[in-house]
């Protein structure tokens, strides 16, 4: 990660003591399992063993990484398509390069993230770039799944480019908590992404022995995910570490501390839910099962894009 410059905000002070009445109680804790995606990369699923309504408007998320690639051992993804939501791709460590059907590409490194909507329809692919193929090295992101209401599921394609410099960074007064905000809103402060229903991602370090107390918006779900380190979740101060998710409830606060000896690094996730069907299958997620079977007949037809003549390949040594 890039080092934060002066630009950093100071957060508006919180309650010295939050109240339990406001403070949002841990309802779940899991642990997101280990798998493999694409051409074999590690990943956690973040979200597994979740009800779905209760993750609305997310719908999947896993973690990449963290690994430390020995030379000509990483890879990505192939060609593939997506339709009718949005893949939200943050790269703490490591770079990923991605090209599309639209003549699209470029890449994503060192805490930039790449907010996609796929909309009507995409091709495109996930690598590690050539160099660091044959280097190996660090690689540590996350790719976020963020549905899109029926009124914007067939909406064309776009890209934002968020670069690291552009996330807005808040701290609390004692320099204990930084808060990478990369699309909503805390207190006064708004995250670059756009976004097509009201959502907050905001990624938070937590120095060892310090707590965030966060306003967070009533009518939003509330979702933190450990991306490293360990602490604790809630004003019951239940122990979290890597790889586990918490789902809060209702309540218009949030409660977290880094471990006495450990910071904890999480990525806090929230939106007003997506009171709508859902019918996903694989890269596609629609409302109805027609939908989606016109979504895999499009993809069949071309309609969402080919892969470009001499466009990228995954790299193999
Ligand atoms: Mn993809």
């Amino acid at each position: 990660m890039p080092a934060v410059t002066a630009d950093t905000l100071l957060l508006p002070k919180v309650h010295a003591t939050p109240t339990d009445a406001l403070a949002r109680p841990l309802l779940q804790l899991t642990t997101a399992p280990r798998a493999h995606e694409g051409l074999g990369f590690p990943v956690r699923r973040a979200f597994a063993g979740v009800r779905p309504a209760d993750l609305s408007p997310f719908i999947h998320m896993d973690q990449l990484g963290e690994i430390d690639y020995p030379p000509g051992e990483p890879r990505g993804t192939d060609w593939h398509p997506h339709r009718g939501f949005e893949t939200v791709t943050y790269m703490i460590d490591g770079t990923l390069q991605h090209e599309d059907s639209h003549g699209g590409g470029g890449m994503i490194t060192n805490g930039a993230t790449q907010w996609m909507t796929a909309g009507s329809g995409i091709l495109h692919i996930e690598t590690p770039p050539e160099e660091l193929v044959i280097s190996g090295g660090l690689f540590h992101g996350v790719q976020l799944w963020v549905n899109l209401p029926a009124r914007d599921k067939m909406i064309a394609p776009r890209y934002q480019s968020l670069e690291a410099d552009e996330v807005t960074l808040l701290a609390s007064e004692d320099g204990g908590v930084l808060l990478r905000l990369i699309a909503g809103t805390i207190s006064d402060h708004h995250g670059p992404g756009a976004t097509h229903s009201p959502i907050t991602v905001v990624h938070a370090t937590i120095a060892a022995g310090a707590r965030l107390v966060l306003a967070w918006h009533p009518e939003f779900n509330a979702l933190a995910y450990v991306l490293a380190g360990r602490g604790t979740v809630g004003v019951d101060e239940v122990g979290v570490s890597v790889g586990q998710l918490a789902r809060f409830g209702a309540g218009d606060t949030l409660v977290l501390h880094g471990h006495p000896t450990d910071p904890l690094d999480v990525l806090l996730l929230g939106g007003r839910p997506i009171d709508e069907p859902v019918a996903a299958y694989g890269p596609f997620v629609m409302n109805t099962r027609a939908e989606l079977q016109q979504a895999i007949d499009d993809y069949h037809a071309g309609v969402l894009g080919t892969i470009p003549a001499g466009g990228l390949r995954p790299y193999r040594h």
